[in-house]
């Protein structure tokens, strides 16, 4: 069996402005990055900007295993389909960090035979986007500490700063540091973290701003620390603001790719799926829609967390208006949450299935919620049995949902054809009702409570004093308004990763509240969220390698 990479690069790609062509987008709107990918010049929303919406489908998942379970591979898949039946497509997914790529999960682009490519470029440093949000985000680091150190005349009390370097790297030993050792001239000492790229609020907010003044607005009310009255500093206070969007002049561009069978993939931002809301750019997803028929995106994790934060705080603060959904299951991760150990999950078991199979019902209930349309697809592994296979659909269709076997892996856009037919079908018989499941006004406690039991199925929820004092502290400073962003562990729908299925009675933990000013919204935490990764005992990275001719071999 071939590898991810070997298929990737077998791939007759068409140079990127035949792609773009095919969208209707001339060579004047394009700014080229080589013959393979291209970024959209500004000129090109002047254009569209007035076009109709074509239909918005979101790919999301139930709780997946570690390895991850095939959101991507079928949001390509489904983009190739479509482009099978003729249908005027866009593919719109998230830029791959380097952590995971060194680290456990490898890459992002996709696999088997529904990729995009070039997946070497996308997987490492791709058109700079990460490079600019790494600069922007560690300029504003330098120019705290630089303002500490020439007499700090806001006031910042260095206890209380909040804003971290970053790296897009898993580098456990950057977590926690000491910085400004050394002589006078070497700035004031202090506990300082690393996080990485891809958890840090210019992240959130290059996917979330819809133009440069946006941009600007949202870096400007970063709070990066806090006086000794206890108010907020801003990035604007620093006069960060220009610098940083001068850095992030050509990252806030959406960048545009091919699939295998060269359909457009417009592939653009990524941030963390806990700490931040897990899909890619704003921008990214309203020009894809003024451009094709149908646009498919993914969002990060399972439904509880991504679904979620898509609906919740994209949709909403974007004014986007999801048509259908796309839950994606395997018969292995239904297995896992049924009790099985990852390293047998290649074993027939219906047994498991039927007692892991209550986290794709509470997830199929959670989309019905919103009002969204849903389909739900099961990713076929080669280990799954028809039994398996058949138990899926069965208990689908019994609960009155549209169900498609994808094999878009193994035989790329007519291994989806199926699976584009049942979501057009839907699409065209089902209207979407959708709306966020809570209410700006309400309170941000009252906002937890709401996800904690509609989306994750808890009984309550407890707050630790710290939290409660946050809350209050975040309602006095005016941004009780705003979003909540819950960062929870992705394996189960509780905040106990070990709790799988469908777990009930149990309680959310509130730990840790703050809130992300520039992105718009207050992240939650549950348990323990790590932001920035350590690598493995036997990192990716040990496999990668690159030869004279420049093929890179050892990426997936
Ligand atoms: P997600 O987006 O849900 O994290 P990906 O689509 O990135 O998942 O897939 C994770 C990994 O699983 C990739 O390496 C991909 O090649 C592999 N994979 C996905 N679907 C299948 C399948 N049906 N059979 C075998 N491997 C698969
Ligand atoms: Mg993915």
């Amino acid at each position: 069996m071939k590898t991810d990479i070997q298929i990737a690069q077998e791939a007759k790609m068409k140079h990127i402005k035949e792609v773009a062509e095919c969208l209707g987008i001339v060579e004047d709107d394009l700014e080229f990055y080589g013959k393979y990918k291209a970024k959209f010049a500004d000129s090109l929303w002047e254009k569209i900007e007035k076009r109709e919406n074509g239909k918005l489908i979101l790919v999301t998942a139930i709780n997946p295993t570690p390895a991850g379970e095939g959101k991507t591979t079928t949001t390509v898949g489904l983009g190739q389909a479509f482009g099978k039946l003729g249908k005027k497509s866009v593919i719109a997914l998230r830029e791959p960090s380097l952590g995971p790529c060194f680290g456990v999960k490898g890459g992002a682009a996709g696999g088997g035979y529904a990729q995009v490519v070039p997946m070497e470029d996308l997987n490492l440093h791709f058109t700079g986007d990460f490079h600019a949000i790494t600069s922007a985000n560690n300029l504003l680091a330098a120019l705290l500490d630089n303002h500490i150190q020439q007499g700090n005349f806001l006031n910042i009390d260095t206890r209380q700063i909040v804003w971290k370097r970053c790296l897009d790297m898993n580098d456990r030993v950057l977590r926690n540091i000491v910085v400004g050792l050394g002589k006078k001239t070497d700035g004031v000492v202090r506990e300082d973290h690393f996080i990485i790229t891809v958890a840090s609020e210019i992240m959130a907010i290059l996917c979330l701003a819809e133009n440069m003044q946006d941009l600007k607005e949202r870096l400007g009310r970063i709070i990066v620390a806090y006086d000794y009255e206890g108010m907020p500093v801003t990035a604007e206070q620093l006069n960060a603001v220009g610098s940083m969007a001068a850095l992030l002049k050509d990252a806030i561009r959406p960048n545009l790719i091919q699939t295998l069978d060269n359909t457009p993939a417009i592939v653009h931002g990524g941030p963390f799926a806990n700490i931040a809301h897990g899909c890619n750019s704003v921008r990214a997803t309203k020009t894809a829609l003024k451009l094709a028929d149908y646009t498919i995106t993914e969002a990060g994790f399972g439904a509880d967390l991504g679904a979620e934060k898509f609906f919740d705080i994209k949709c909403r603060m974007a004014g986007l208006k999801p048509d259908a959904v796309v839950l994606v299951a395997t018969v292995r991760a239904l297995k896992y949450n049924g009790g099985v150990l990852k390293a047998d999950l290649g074993e027939e078991n219906v047994m498991a299935l039927k007692k892991g199979i209550v986290n794709l019902e509470k997830h199929i209930e959670n989309v019905q919620k919103y009002g969204v349309p849903c389909v739900v697809t099961l990713n076929r592994f080669v280990t799954d049995s028809d039994a398996e296979l058949e138990f899926v659909k069965e208990f689908c269709e019994e609960r009155g949902c549209e169900f498609a076997l994808s094999e878009v892996w193994e035989k790329g856009g007519e291994g989806g054809i199926e699976l584009a037919q049942k979501v057009i079908a839907t699409l065209e018989s089902k209207e979407s009702c959708f709306q966020p499941i809570y209410e700006d006004q309400l309170s941000i406690k009252e906002k937890i409570e709401k996800i904690s039991k509609e989306i994750y199925g808890a009984k309550e929820v407890s707050f630790d004093t710290m939290a409660i004092q946050a809350i209050s502290k975040i309602e006095s400073l005016g941004f009780g308004n705003m979003p909540v962003c819950m960062a929870k562990n992705q394996y189960s729908l509780s905040d106990d990763p070990t709790l799988l299925g469908r777990p009930t009675d149990f309680t959310i933990h509130i730990r840790e509240v703050y809130v992300s000013a520039g992105a718009g919204f207050v992240v939650v935490i549950t348990g323990t969220i790590m932001t920035m990764p350590g690598l493995p005992k036997q990192p990716a990275a040990e496999r990668i390698d690159v030869n004279e001719e420049g093929v890179i071999t050892g990426l997936f």
